[in-house]
């Protein structure tokens, strides 16, 4: 990064450089981008940005992105209560939808279990997971592990299988099936591959 650049212009192009997938050539073209856009768009963006922080928050029920106080899926009384999908994070709920093959209730956990990171059944939404499964007989029929086809993920799916099994043994537990790409991301499966994993999904 240049020192020519004005404090203010290098700010930018450090804080831009933060996102995902932006290098520090990318994050100079953006930030020339602004510089050219109208102060308005430039408003605009940072408003955006400002918005989302403030006014984005997590469903009391799934852990789902809302800006209420339950998500818009946990709202719907079309949906079947009885069937909780669980997923990492809250981008996978978007990939599950598209397949248009899954009309039940989601859980987010927040991430995956990896001890070797610090990331134990504590940090995630585990616990509130199996409370709503155990919550009262018959609330929920089955829960279907879609966490990442990883070695986290498999762990993850493992983990809340057995305490399940313990702790609500009167719900099916299913998970995807194989089909997806092994040790990729939820995220990046397309919604044909993705439906036909949720239609044959298997008990654990
Ligand atoms: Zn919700």
């Amino acid at each position: 990064m240049s020192d020519s650049y004005a404090p203010p212009v290098q700010r930018l192009v450090t804080e831009l450089s933060k996102l995902p997938g932006v290098g520090n050539r990318t994050a100079q073209r953006l930030a020339f981008h602004i510089l050219r856009a109208s102060a308005q768009d430039a408003s605009a963006l940072a408003g955006a940005i400002t918005d989302v922080k403030e006014r984005i928050g997590l469903c009391e029920v799934c852990f789902n992105l809302t800006d209420e106080r339950r998500c818009r899926i946990c709202q719907d009384p079309r949906r079947d209560h009885e069937l909780i999908c669980v997923v990492e994070e809250p981008s996978d709920v978007i990939p599950m939808e598209r397949t248009h093959e899954y009309r039940g209730v989601y859980h987010v956990l927040g991430g995956a279990l990896s001890p070797i990171d610090g990331v134990d059944p504590e940090h995630l939404k585990i616990e509130q997971l199996l409370a709503r499964a155990g919550a009262s007989p018959g609330a929920v029929r089955e829960v279907v592990l879609a966490t990442n086809p990883t070695t986290t993920g498999e762990a993850t799916a493992l983990h809340i299988a057995e305490e399940l099994r313990a702790r609500a043994p009167q719900v099916t537990v299913t998970r995807l099936a194989s089909g997806l790409p092994v040790g990729s991301d939820l995220e990046y499966a397309d919604e044909v591959t993705l439906g036909k994993a949720l239609a044959g999904r298997r008990a654990v």
